[in-house]
């Protein structure tokens, strides 16, 4: 257990609800004489967690669901819900309600996912999430990938997994999984979206699992969740994207934080001011770190966060992806307070 963390009936009622796991590895990174180390605000609990302000499905996820496990939102993608186990819990994750807590929403019935797949041919991609795709059993991963990779209309496979960032090691040390990504990669292009938040995770074993992938053939992106305490400032932000695009990672999209129960007023940053940080954290970059989106998903579709109006408080948006075709590319417009942070209607 992590020395600052004493467990008494406060905490205990948060690891209930919210559990904990932090690999070695990863607490290893932690200042342990700074209160405000960003690794420790990313997986240490805090009694903030308990704020019920916000809501468990901010992206309409259950609506979205058209088989238990897998999400069908755009027509072009499903997500499918392959575990509830992570290797690291993080305290801002907006599947909360779920992970390492319950199985109710995980898929089960891979041979009727994998036929939905089959017959709705303008599926080009899956996106295996979860939880952390990458805690599945290696023999469970090449099922995915054997069914998969015959499907014809895949373009191809996303794992969705912070292992790389929080857990190397699964990677480092599990030669039967390297040769089976790599098998699969002559198939099948393998994309890998993980998420490093800060330039404290980029570490020699991170950048040895990172270079693993890529040798297997996988091309790995990477997307950020804007969060306060812990990159939303631009030099930090800025550093971080900086030292993705040098080891061959390309930053694709910065997230907004979701208004999840527990997360919202702990972590979210005022979209006016997130714009901001992420516009000066782009000037730090060359041309492979200038081509991310800040982007926020909510209920309607992923929506990226353009500019500032002419007016005092206004701020551009697009639709990049919707959920129903005639918002596709969609331009609209806000007046935001200081303190708004996020917009769904
Ligand atoms: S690894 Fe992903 S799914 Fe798991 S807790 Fe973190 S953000 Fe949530």
């Amino acid at each position: 257990m992590f020395p600052d963390i004493k467990i008494n009936n406060e905490i205990e009622e948060i690891l209930d609800k919210y559990p904990i796991s932090i690999p070695q590895y990863y607490l290893s990174l932690i200042d342990k004489s700074d209160p405000n180390d960003p690794i420790r605000r990313m997986s240490v609990p805090s009694f903030s967690e308990m704020d019920l302000d916000g809501s468990f499905d901010t992206s309409g996820e259950n609506d979205n669901t058209v088989i238990k496990g897998l999400q069908h939102k755009y027509s072009q993608t499903v997500l499918l819900l392959s575990t509830h186990c992570c290797a690291m819990y993080c305290r801002y994750c907006f599947r909360k309600r779920m992970v390492g807590a319950t199985t109710d929403e995980i898929a089960i019935d891979l041979d009727k996912i994998f036929d939905y797949i089959r017959n709705h041919e303008e599926i080009s991609n899956v996106l295996i999430s979860g939880g952390d795709s990458f805690m599945l059993e290696t023999d469970t991963i090449e099922k995915y990938l054997k069914n998969l990779s015959e499907i014809e209309h895949l373009d191809y496979i996303r794992f969705g997994t912070k292992v790389p960032v929080v857990f190397p090691d699964r990677i480092i040390n599990d030669t039967q999984l390297l040769e089976l990504l790599k098998k699969y990669c002559t198939k099948k292009q393998i994309y890998i979206s993980t998420q490093f938040n800060h330039s404290n995770e980029i570490t020699p074993q991170s950048i040895k699992a990172i270079k693993l992938l890529q040798q297997a053939g996988l091309i790995i992106k990477n997307q950020t969740v804007l969060l306060k305490g812990v990159n939303d400032n631009p030099e930090v932000l800025g550093a971080l994207l900086k030292n993705l695009t040098k080891i061959g990672i390309v930053p694709y999209y910065i997230f907004q934080c979701r208004p999840v129960s527990g997360v919202k007023n702990q972590f979210q940053v005022p979209l006016l001011k997130g714009y901001e940080i992420v516009e000066k954290a782009k000037s730090l970059q060359n041309g492979n770190g200038k081509c991310l989106r800040f982007v926020m998903s909510n209920t309607k579709g992923k929506v990226e966060i353009i500019g500032k109006g002419s007016k005092d408080g206004e701020m551009i948006f697009k639709f990049h992806q919707a959920k129903n075709k005639e918002n596709q590319g969609r331009i609209f417009t806000r007046l935001l307070s200081e303190k708004d942070c996020w917009v769904d209607d």
